[in-house]
């Protein structure tokens, strides 16, 4: 599964990959290096439904926001559409949920896998599809190749058994929460109430 961050520009949501620990700094910009006012963020391997680490330096504890909670200092796992606002800029977290296509090896995967589908004891070099499981509900379960490919095309509506992955689902983009009203917008509605 790829890490990616989205952020606002222009008015528009727009996703760039990260490969790589980077810095963050205001507007969601990446950077090589760290700058002023700079949060360390790292793509980490899918681990307790992480999908990247954000260091928050302890001079901008408070300015932090993650998911509507002020964040501590120090370490912060970020899941799969997790929100991070600083100051007046804000980013999405993503994980692309896409399923991990390898072949079986007893020495790296579980050793008595079966696929999910057929059952069938898994040959050392077979082709293989691991389910990514969806945000919340990490899987990994194994499928043959074959068999995961044969019931993604003949079921249009084939959910992973296990977790309810959706292999036709489209990409995730965040969804911007609609915008907390302004006074303007409150004076805009008294103006529309019918004089009596
Ligand atoms: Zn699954």
């Amino acid at each position: 599964m790829a890490t990616s961050i989205w952020f606002e520009h222009d008015g528009a949501l727009t996703p760039q990959a990260l490969a790589a620990p980077r810095w963050l700094a205001a507007g969601g910009r990446l950077l090589d290096e760290p700058g002023f006012d700079t949060l360390l963020i790292a793509p980490v391997r899918r681990y307790e439904g992480a999908v990247a680490a954000l260091l928050v330096p302890d001079d901008l504890r408070g300015r932090v926001v993650h998911n509507g909670m002020p964040a501590e200092g120090g370490l912060l796992p970020l899941r799969h559409a997790d929100h991070v606002q600083i100051d007046d800029w804000s980013i999405w977290t993503a994980g692309e949920f896409i399923p991990e296509e390898t072949a079986y090896s007893p020495t790296t995967h579980d050793q008595e896998a079966r696929c999910f589908i057929t059952k069938a004891r898994l040959r050392d070099g077979e082709l293989i599809t691991i389910c990514p499981g969806q945000a919340g509900k990490p899987c990994g379960m194994v499928y043959k190749r074959a068999a995961w490919t044969t019931v993604v095309a003949a079921a249009a509506k084939f959910r992973c058994p296990n977790c309810g992955y959706d292999p036709k689902a489209g990409v995730w983009s965040p969804t911007p929460a609609t915008p907390r009203p302004t006074l303007d917008h409150v004076f805009e509605l008294l103006k529309l109430e019918p004089s009596r």
